[in-house]
Protein backbone atom coordinates (compact mmCIF):
# COMPACT_ATOMS: atom_id res chain seq x y z
CA UNK A 1 0.00 0.00 0.00
CA UNK A 2 1.51 3.41 -0.79
CA UNK A 3 1.88 6.07 1.38
CA UNK A 4 -1.18 7.67 2.96
CA UNK A 5 -0.41 10.97 1.45
CA UNK A 6 -0.23 9.85 -2.11
CA UNK A 7 -3.51 7.60 -1.24
CA UNK A 8 -5.18 10.56 -0.83
CA UNK A 9 -3.86 12.48 -3.93
CA UNK A 10 -4.93 9.46 -6.22
CA UNK A 11 -8.23 8.87 -4.65
CA UNK A 12 -8.79 12.86 -4.67
CA UNK A 13 -7.98 12.32 -8.18
CA UNK A 14 -10.77 10.01 -8.69
CA UNK A 15 -13.05 11.87 -7.01
CA UNK A 16 -12.79 15.31 -8.96
CA UNK A 17 -12.80 13.34 -12.22
CA UNK A 18 -15.86 11.81 -11.37
CA UNK A 19 -17.91 15.08 -10.64
CA UNK A 20 -16.12 17.08 -13.49
CA UNK A 21 -16.97 14.76 -16.07
CA UNK A 22 -20.77 13.69 -14.38
CA UNK A 23 -19.70 9.79 -13.17
CA UNK A 24 -20.27 10.58 -9.33
CA UNK A 25 -21.56 13.27 -7.33
CA UNK A 26 -22.26 13.78 -4.04
CA UNK A 27 -26.02 13.11 -2.22
CA UNK A 28 -27.85 16.29 -1.81
CA UNK A 29 -24.32 18.40 -2.63
CA UNK A 30 -26.51 21.40 -2.13
CA UNK A 31 -26.88 21.10 1.26
CA UNK A 32 -23.33 20.35 2.03
CA UNK A 33 -23.64 16.56 0.96
CA UNK A 34 -25.40 13.73 3.18
CA UNK A 35 -22.07 11.64 4.22
CA UNK A 36 -20.75 9.12 2.44
CA UNK A 37 -23.89 8.79 0.53
CA UNK A 38 -23.30 9.27 -3.59
CA UNK A 39 -25.38 9.86 -6.86
CA UNK A 40 -24.60 8.52 -10.22
CA UNK A 41 -24.25 10.80 -13.34
CA UNK A 42 -24.93 10.95 -17.03
CA UNK A 43 -21.91 8.56 -17.63
CA UNK A 44 -21.75 7.33 -14.54
CA UNK A 45 -25.06 5.53 -14.79
CA UNK A 46 -24.04 4.54 -18.13
CA UNK A 47 -21.14 2.64 -16.84
CA UNK A 48 -22.35 0.99 -13.92
CA UNK A 49 -25.67 -0.07 -16.10
CA UNK A 50 -22.96 -1.50 -18.35
CA UNK A 51 -21.24 -3.25 -16.27
CA UNK A 52 -25.04 -4.80 -14.69
CA UNK A 53 -26.14 -5.54 -17.93
CA UNK A 54 -22.54 -7.45 -18.89
CA UNK A 55 -23.32 -9.57 -15.07
CA UNK A 56 -27.03 -10.69 -16.19
CA UNK A 57 -25.64 -11.66 -19.64
CA UNK A 58 -23.02 -13.75 -18.12
CA UNK A 59 -24.90 -15.33 -15.23
CA UNK A 60 -28.57 -15.47 -16.75
CA UNK A 61 -28.76 -15.04 -20.65
CA UNK A 62 -25.80 -17.26 -21.22
CA UNK A 63 -26.61 -20.16 -18.42
CA UNK A 64 -29.26 -22.55 -18.83
CA UNK A 65 -29.12 -23.69 -15.44
CA UNK A 66 -29.94 -19.65 -13.66
CA UNK A 67 -32.70 -18.04 -13.48
CA UNK A 68 -33.37 -13.97 -12.78
CA UNK A 69 -35.37 -12.31 -9.83
CA UNK A 70 -36.33 -9.18 -8.61
CA UNK A 71 -37.62 -9.16 -5.20
CA UNK A 72 -38.79 -6.20 -3.39
CA UNK A 73 -36.46 -4.06 -1.04
CA UNK A 74 -39.13 -4.78 1.63
CA UNK A 75 -39.70 -8.00 3.01
CA UNK A 76 -41.35 -9.49 6.15
CA UNK A 77 -39.67 -9.03 9.60
CA UNK A 78 -39.58 -12.88 10.26
CA UNK A 79 -36.97 -13.36 7.11
CA UNK A 80 -34.24 -11.40 9.25
CA UNK A 81 -34.83 -12.94 12.73
CA UNK A 82 -34.71 -16.57 10.20
CA UNK A 83 -31.69 -15.38 8.99
CA UNK A 84 -30.15 -14.43 11.59
CA UNK A 85 -29.88 -10.50 10.75
CA UNK A 86 -31.71 -9.32 13.93
CA UNK A 87 -29.52 -11.06 16.06
CA UNK A 88 -26.50 -11.20 14.40
CA UNK A 89 -25.76 -8.89 12.51
CA UNK A 90 -24.33 -6.27 14.01
CA UNK A 91 -20.83 -4.70 14.78
CA UNK A 92 -19.18 -3.96 18.19
CA UNK A 93 -19.59 0.28 18.45
CA UNK A 94 -17.87 2.36 21.05
CA UNK A 95 -19.20 6.16 21.55
CA UNK A 96 -16.93 9.20 23.04
CA UNK A 97 -19.64 11.16 25.72
CA UNK A 98 -17.43 14.03 24.79
CA UNK A 99 -17.89 14.65 21.22
CA UNK A 100 -20.06 12.51 20.31
CA UNK A 101 -18.05 10.17 17.62
CA UNK A 102 -18.59 6.78 16.80
CA UNK A 103 -15.95 4.41 16.13
CA UNK A 104 -15.74 0.18 15.61
CA UNK A 105 -14.46 -1.42 18.50
CA UNK A 106 -11.99 -2.33 15.85
CA UNK A 107 -10.72 1.33 14.74
CA UNK A 108 -6.78 1.29 15.65
CA UNK A 109 -7.03 4.81 16.46
CA UNK A 110 -8.38 3.80 19.61
CA UNK A 111 -5.69 3.51 22.35
CA UNK A 112 -6.30 1.67 25.86
CA UNK A 113 -9.61 -0.18 26.88
CA UNK A 114 -12.72 1.62 26.18
CA UNK A 115 -14.43 2.27 29.12
CA UNK A 116 -11.50 2.46 31.60
CA UNK A 117 -9.99 5.57 32.35
CA UNK A 118 -6.82 5.46 30.37
CA UNK A 119 -8.57 4.78 27.06
CA UNK A 120 -8.06 7.76 24.85
CA UNK A 121 -10.91 9.61 22.13
CA UNK A 122 -8.79 9.09 18.96
CA UNK A 123 -10.96 12.42 17.70
CA UNK A 124 -11.16 14.78 20.81
CA UNK A 125 -8.11 13.36 22.53
CA UNK A 126 -10.05 12.93 25.59
CA UNK A 127 -9.33 10.42 28.14
CA UNK A 128 -12.11 8.20 29.84
CA UNK A 129 -14.65 9.28 27.70
CA UNK A 130 -14.75 6.02 25.63
CA UNK A 131 -18.19 4.17 26.29
CA UNK A 132 -17.74 0.26 26.40
CA UNK A 133 -18.54 -1.66 23.00
CA UNK A 134 -21.99 -2.51 22.77
CA UNK A 135 -23.51 -4.21 19.55
CA UNK A 136 -24.82 -1.97 17.30
CA UNK A 137 -27.14 -3.54 14.70
CA UNK A 138 -26.80 -2.88 11.16
CA UNK A 139 -29.90 -2.77 9.69
CA UNK A 140 -32.10 0.19 8.63
CA UNK A 141 -35.50 0.08 10.25
CA UNK A 142 -37.95 1.86 9.19
CA UNK A 143 -42.14 1.61 9.06
CA UNK A 144 -44.80 0.20 7.21
CA UNK A 145 -48.20 1.76 7.49
CA UNK A 146 -49.61 5.00 8.85
CA UNK A 147 -49.15 4.15 12.75
CA UNK A 148 -45.56 3.99 14.27
CA UNK A 149 -45.68 1.44 16.34
CA UNK A 150 -43.34 -1.63 17.23
CA UNK A 151 -46.02 -3.82 15.36
CA UNK A 152 -45.08 -2.07 12.05
CA UNK A 153 -41.16 -2.02 12.14
CA UNK A 154 -39.51 -3.50 9.21
CA UNK A 155 -36.35 -3.42 7.62
CA UNK A 156 -34.52 -2.38 4.70
CA UNK A 157 -32.94 -5.47 3.44
CA UNK A 158 -29.28 -5.73 4.10
CA UNK A 159 -28.49 -8.24 1.11
CA UNK A 160 -30.54 -9.17 -1.92
CA UNK A 161 -29.88 -12.68 -1.24
CA UNK A 162 -33.27 -13.64 1.02
CA UNK A 163 -35.29 -12.34 -1.42
CA UNK A 164 -33.50 -15.02 -3.22
CA UNK A 165 -33.84 -18.14 -0.90
CA UNK A 166 -37.75 -17.06 -0.08
CA UNK A 167 -38.66 -17.55 -3.86
CA UNK A 168 -36.68 -21.12 -4.36
CA UNK A 169 -39.24 -23.21 -4.86
CA UNK A 170 -41.79 -20.47 -6.55
CA UNK A 171 -38.66 -20.19 -9.28
CA UNK A 172 -38.23 -23.77 -8.87
CA UNK A 173 -41.24 -24.72 -10.16
CA UNK A 174 -42.27 -21.73 -12.62
CA UNK A 175 -39.05 -22.25 -14.73
CA UNK A 176 -39.09 -26.34 -14.36
CA UNK A 177 -35.64 -26.30 -13.52
CA UNK A 178 -33.69 -28.97 -11.65
CA UNK A 179 -31.27 -29.37 -8.92
CA UNK A 180 -28.37 -27.91 -9.49
CA UNK A 181 -29.80 -24.39 -10.39
CA UNK A 182 -29.31 -21.03 -9.46
CA UNK A 183 -31.16 -17.48 -8.92
CA UNK A 184 -29.92 -14.09 -9.91
CA UNK A 185 -30.75 -10.78 -8.95
CA UNK A 186 -29.48 -7.34 -9.34
CA UNK A 187 -30.93 -4.88 -6.21
CA UNK A 188 -30.20 -2.36 -3.69
CA UNK A 189 -29.50 -2.99 -0.25
CA UNK A 190 -28.21 -0.75 2.80
CA UNK A 191 -26.73 -1.44 5.81
CA UNK A 192 -26.14 0.99 8.72
CA UNK A 193 -22.40 0.98 8.35
CA UNK A 194 -20.07 2.49 11.68
CA UNK A 195 -17.29 4.18 9.39
CA UNK A 196 -17.98 4.26 6.00
CA UNK A 197 -15.84 5.86 3.22
CA UNK A 198 -13.09 5.67 0.79
CA UNK A 199 -15.79 7.39 -2.19
CA UNK A 200 -18.29 5.02 -3.14
CA UNK A 201 -16.37 1.85 -1.88
CA UNK A 202 -18.09 1.69 1.80
CA UNK A 203 -21.74 3.25 1.83
CA UNK A 204 -24.81 2.72 3.57
CA UNK A 205 -27.07 1.96 0.06
CA UNK A 206 -25.67 0.26 -2.27
CA UNK A 207 -26.11 -2.30 -4.91
CA UNK A 208 -25.55 -5.83 -5.17
CA UNK A 209 -24.87 -8.64 -8.26
CA UNK A 210 -25.55 -11.76 -6.40
CA UNK A 211 -26.35 -15.38 -7.81
CA UNK A 212 -27.16 -18.34 -5.02
CA UNK A 213 -26.77 -21.77 -7.17
CA UNK A 214 -28.61 -24.21 -5.29
CA UNK A 215 -27.14 -27.87 -4.79
CA UNK A 216 -27.29 -31.55 -3.37
CA UNK A 217 -25.40 -31.54 -0.06
CA UNK A 218 -22.40 -33.28 -1.13
CA UNK A 219 -21.90 -31.74 -4.69
CA UNK A 220 -21.01 -27.92 -2.88
CA UNK A 221 -17.59 -28.22 -2.86
CA UNK A 222 -17.14 -28.98 -6.28
CA UNK A 223 -19.58 -26.07 -7.14
CA UNK A 224 -17.87 -23.48 -5.34
CA UNK A 225 -14.69 -24.13 -6.84
CA UNK A 226 -16.21 -23.93 -10.29
CA UNK A 227 -17.62 -20.68 -9.34
CA UNK A 228 -14.77 -19.17 -7.99
CA UNK A 229 -12.62 -20.03 -10.87
CA UNK A 230 -15.92 -18.44 -12.85
CA UNK A 231 -16.30 -15.24 -11.27
CA UNK A 232 -12.73 -14.01 -11.00
CA UNK A 233 -12.40 -14.88 -14.87
CA UNK A 234 -15.10 -12.86 -15.50
CA UNK A 235 -13.48 -9.87 -13.25
CA UNK A 236 -10.16 -10.51 -15.43
CA UNK A 237 -12.47 -9.82 -18.96
CA UNK A 238 -14.08 -6.77 -17.53
CA UNK A 239 -10.15 -5.64 -18.46
CA UNK A 240 -8.58 -4.58 -14.94
CA UNK A 241 -5.01 -5.38 -14.61
CA UNK A 242 -4.20 -8.91 -13.10
CA UNK A 243 -1.53 -8.09 -11.07
CA UNK A 244 -3.89 -6.36 -8.96
CA UNK A 245 -6.62 -8.88 -8.10
CA UNK A 246 -6.32 -11.67 -5.27
CA UNK A 247 -8.05 -14.23 -3.61
CA UNK A 248 -8.67 -13.55 -0.05
CA UNK A 249 -9.52 -17.13 2.09
CA UNK A 250 -12.05 -16.17 4.84
CA UNK A 251 -10.05 -17.39 8.48
CA UNK A 252 -11.95 -18.95 10.86
CA UNK A 253 -12.40 -15.76 12.66
CA UNK A 254 -13.67 -13.93 9.51
CA UNK A 255 -16.68 -16.51 8.05
CA UNK A 256 -19.93 -15.01 8.38
CA UNK A 257 -22.06 -16.59 10.71
CA UNK A 258 -23.82 -19.11 7.73
CA UNK A 259 -20.62 -19.50 5.79
CA UNK A 260 -18.69 -22.86 5.79
CA UNK A 261 -16.25 -21.16 3.17
CA UNK A 262 -15.55 -18.05 1.91
CA UNK A 263 -13.27 -16.66 -0.76
CA UNK A 264 -13.00 -12.80 -1.48
CA UNK A 265 -12.27 -11.39 -4.53
CA UNK A 266 -9.67 -8.32 -3.70
CA UNK A 267 -8.44 -5.06 -5.64
CA UNK A 268 -5.67 -3.00 -4.77
CA UNK A 269 -6.96 0.23 -4.46
CA UNK A 270 -5.48 3.40 -3.92
CA UNK A 271 -5.99 3.11 -0.16
CA UNK A 272 -4.99 -0.95 0.02
CA UNK A 273 -6.57 -4.27 -0.74
CA UNK A 274 -10.12 -4.50 -0.35
CA UNK A 275 -12.62 -6.56 -1.18
CA UNK A 276 -15.38 -6.09 -3.79
CA UNK A 277 -16.61 -9.83 -4.60
CA UNK A 278 -17.39 -12.68 -2.59
CA UNK A 279 -17.56 -16.46 -2.97
CA UNK A 280 -19.73 -18.06 -0.08
CA UNK A 281 -20.57 -22.03 0.65
CA UNK A 282 -23.99 -20.68 2.41
CA UNK A 283 -24.53 -24.44 3.49
CA UNK A 284 -28.11 -25.30 3.84
CA UNK A 285 -28.07 -22.75 7.22
CA UNK A 286 -30.74 -20.01 5.26
CA UNK A 287 -33.23 -22.20 3.77
CA UNK A 288 -33.16 -24.69 6.81
CA UNK A 289 -33.69 -21.95 8.70
CA UNK A 290 -36.59 -20.20 6.85
CA UNK A 291 -38.14 -24.17 6.65
CA UNK A 292 -38.05 -23.81 10.46
CA UNK A 293 -39.82 -20.42 10.90
CA UNK A 294 -42.44 -20.14 7.65
CA UNK A 295 -42.74 -23.96 9.03
CA UNK A 296 -43.11 -24.28 4.89
CA UNK A 297 -41.17 -27.40 3.03
CA UNK A 298 -38.34 -26.10 1.54
CA UNK A 299 -37.18 -29.28 0.67
CA UNK A 300 -36.00 -30.70 -2.38
CA UNK A 301 -36.95 -34.17 -4.25
CA UNK A 302 -34.86 -35.46 -6.62
CA UNK A 303 -36.66 -37.42 -8.80
CA UNK A 304 -33.46 -39.87 -10.05
CA UNK A 305 -32.66 -41.06 -6.30
CA UNK A 306 -36.04 -40.39 -4.58
CA UNK A 307 -34.21 -38.66 -2.39
CA UNK A 308 -35.51 -35.10 0.04
CA UNK A 309 -33.33 -32.98 1.12
CA UNK A 310 -32.76 -29.32 1.30
CA UNK A 311 -30.27 -27.69 -0.83
CA UNK A 312 -26.59 -26.54 -0.08
CA UNK A 313 -26.33 -22.67 -1.51
CA UNK A 314 -22.66 -21.78 -2.99
CA UNK A 315 -23.47 -17.72 -3.29
CA UNK A 316 -21.46 -15.17 -5.39
CA UNK A 317 -22.08 -11.77 -4.43
CA UNK A 318 -20.55 -8.91 -5.94
CA UNK A 319 -20.92 -5.22 -5.26
CA UNK A 320 -21.78 -3.33 -8.21
CA UNK A 321 -20.45 0.00 -6.89
CA UNK A 322 -17.53 -1.47 -5.49
CA UNK A 323 -17.12 -3.38 -9.16
CA UNK A 324 -17.66 0.10 -10.54
CA UNK A 325 -15.12 1.51 -8.67
CA UNK A 326 -12.80 -1.32 -9.59
CA UNK A 327 -13.30 -0.70 -13.27
CA UNK A 328 -12.99 3.12 -12.91
CA UNK A 329 -9.79 3.34 -10.09
CA UNK A 330 -7.84 0.90 -13.27
CA UNK A 331 -8.81 2.75 -15.90
CA UNK A 332 -7.40 5.94 -14.45
CA UNK A 333 -4.29 7.11 -16.09
CA UNK A 334 -1.87 10.12 -16.67
CA UNK A 335 0.11 9.81 -19.95
CA UNK A 336 2.65 11.85 -20.76
CA UNK A 337 1.26 12.84 -24.75
CA UNK A 338 2.91 15.87 -27.12
CA UNK A 339 4.82 17.60 -23.94
CA UNK A 340 2.25 17.74 -21.69
CA UNK A 341 -0.14 15.35 -19.53
CA UNK A 342 -3.31 14.01 -20.50
CA UNK A 343 -5.51 12.25 -18.24
CA UNK A 344 -7.62 8.84 -19.90
CA UNK A 345 -9.53 6.51 -18.68
CA UNK A 346 -8.66 3.51 -20.56
CA UNK A 347 -12.21 1.76 -20.12
CA UNK A 348 -12.82 -1.64 -21.80
CA UNK A 349 -14.70 -0.23 -25.09
CA UNK A 350 -17.71 -2.10 -24.56
CA UNK A 351 -17.96 -0.68 -20.90
CA UNK A 352 -17.19 2.79 -21.72
CA UNK A 353 -20.60 4.91 -21.47
CA UNK A 354 -19.90 7.03 -24.79
CA UNK A 355 -18.71 4.49 -27.50
CA UNK A 356 -17.72 7.66 -29.87
CA UNK A 357 -17.59 11.20 -30.06
CA UNK A 358 -18.39 12.76 -33.59
CA UNK A 359 -16.60 16.25 -33.87
CA UNK A 360 -17.12 18.61 -37.02
CA UNK A 361 -13.24 19.75 -37.46
CA UNK A 362 -14.83 23.18 -37.74
CA UNK A 363 -18.19 25.04 -37.59
CA UNK A 364 -18.56 26.08 -41.28
CA UNK A 365 -18.45 24.14 -45.05
CA UNK A 366 -20.85 21.75 -44.60
CA UNK A 367 -18.85 19.75 -41.90
CA UNK A 368 -21.66 20.26 -38.83
CA UNK A 369 -24.59 19.44 -41.54
CA UNK A 370 -22.96 16.11 -42.28
CA UNK A 371 -21.38 15.08 -38.65
CA UNK A 372 -24.92 15.69 -37.71
CA UNK A 373 -26.31 13.48 -40.16
CA UNK A 374 -23.54 10.32 -38.84
CA UNK A 375 -24.23 11.70 -35.52
CA UNK A 376 -27.99 10.91 -35.81
CA UNK A 377 -27.10 7.61 -37.13
CA UNK A 378 -24.96 6.40 -35.07
CA UNK A 379 -26.83 6.51 -32.04
CA UNK A 380 -29.49 4.58 -33.36
CA UNK A 381 -27.55 2.15 -32.32
CA UNK A 382 -24.92 3.41 -29.96
CA UNK A 383 -24.79 5.94 -26.94
CA UNK A 384 -22.63 8.63 -28.56
CA UNK A 385 -21.53 12.34 -28.01
CA UNK A 386 -21.93 15.46 -30.35
CA UNK A 387 -19.22 17.61 -29.83
CA UNK A 388 -18.48 21.48 -31.93
CA UNK A 389 -16.94 23.04 -28.61
CA UNK A 390 -13.49 24.50 -28.47
CA UNK A 391 -10.19 23.22 -30.76
CA UNK A 392 -10.51 19.56 -31.75
CA UNK A 393 -7.51 18.75 -29.33
CA UNK A 394 -9.55 20.13 -26.10
CA UNK A 395 -12.25 18.00 -27.59
CA UNK A 396 -9.48 15.28 -27.75
CA UNK A 397 -9.10 15.77 -24.13
CA UNK A 398 -12.80 15.39 -22.68
CA UNK A 399 -13.28 12.42 -24.26
CA UNK A 400 -10.25 10.59 -23.10
CA UNK A 401 -11.44 11.70 -19.15
CA UNK A 402 -14.29 10.43 -20.06
CA UNK A 403 -12.99 6.86 -21.61
CA UNK A 404 -14.44 7.23 -24.92
CA UNK A 405 -13.09 5.20 -26.81
CA UNK A 406 -13.41 6.51 -30.68
CA UNK A 407 -13.10 10.05 -32.07
CA UNK A 408 -14.94 10.78 -35.17
CA UNK A 409 -13.78 13.60 -37.04
CA UNK A 410 -15.46 15.19 -39.96
CA UNK A 411 -12.79 17.61 -42.02
CA UNK A 412 -12.93 19.15 -45.23
CA UNK A 413 -12.26 16.03 -47.20
CA UNK A 414 -15.29 14.20 -45.41
CA UNK A 415 -17.36 16.49 -47.29
CA UNK A 416 -15.98 15.55 -50.44
CA UNK A 417 -16.13 11.90 -50.55
CA UNK A 418 -17.90 10.59 -47.87
CA UNK A 419 -14.94 9.39 -45.42
CA UNK A 420 -14.08 10.52 -41.73
CA UNK A 421 -10.92 10.13 -39.60
CA UNK A 422 -11.47 7.76 -36.75
CA UNK A 423 -8.79 8.43 -33.63
CA UNK A 424 -8.42 5.43 -31.08
CA UNK A 425 -8.31 7.02 -27.70
CA UNK A 426 -5.64 4.28 -26.36
CA UNK A 427 -2.88 4.52 -29.04
CA UNK A 428 -3.94 7.83 -31.00
CA UNK A 429 -3.59 6.32 -34.13
CA UNK A 430 -5.85 7.78 -37.01
CA UNK A 431 -7.79 6.01 -39.82
CA UNK A 432 -9.33 7.59 -42.28
CA UNK A 433 -12.64 5.06 -43.28
CA UNK A 434 -15.71 5.52 -44.98
CA UNK A 435 -19.27 7.03 -42.85
CA UNK A 436 -21.12 4.44 -44.02
CA UNK A 437 -18.91 1.85 -42.95
CA UNK A 438 -18.76 3.34 -39.31
CA UNK A 439 -21.35 1.14 -37.79
CA UNK A 440 -19.87 -2.20 -38.82
CA UNK A 441 -16.21 -0.74 -37.94
CA UNK A 442 -17.85 0.11 -34.12
CA UNK A 443 -18.94 -3.24 -33.72
CA UNK A 444 -16.06 -5.30 -34.62
CA UNK A 445 -14.34 -2.81 -32.24
CA UNK A 446 -16.75 -2.75 -29.34
CA UNK A 447 -16.49 -6.68 -29.57
CA UNK A 448 -15.54 -8.35 -25.81
ZN1 LIG B 1 -14.07 12.29 21.65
Amino acid sequence: MAAPDKVDKVMEKLVSLAKRRGFVFQSSEIYGGLGPVWDYGPLGVELKKNIKERWWRSMVHEREDIEGLDAAILMDPKVWEASGHVAGFTDPLIDCKQCKHRFRADDPRIKGTPGAPDAQCPVCGNKGTLTVARQFNLMFKTFMGPVEEQAAVIYLRPETAQGIYVNYLNVLQASRQKIPFGVAQIGKAFRNEITPGNFTFRTREFEQMEMQFFVKPGADGEWFEFWKAERMKWVQALGVRPERLRFHQHGPGELAHYAKDAYDIEYEFPFGWNEFEGIHNRTDFDLSRHQAASGKKLEYLEQATNERFIPYVVETSAGADRTTLVVLADAYREEAIEGETRVVLRLLPSLAPLKAAVFPLVNKDGMPELARTIFDDLRKTYNVFYDDGGSIGRRYRRQDEAGTPFGITIDGQSVQDQTVTVRDRDTLLQERIAAAKLVGYLAEKLKG
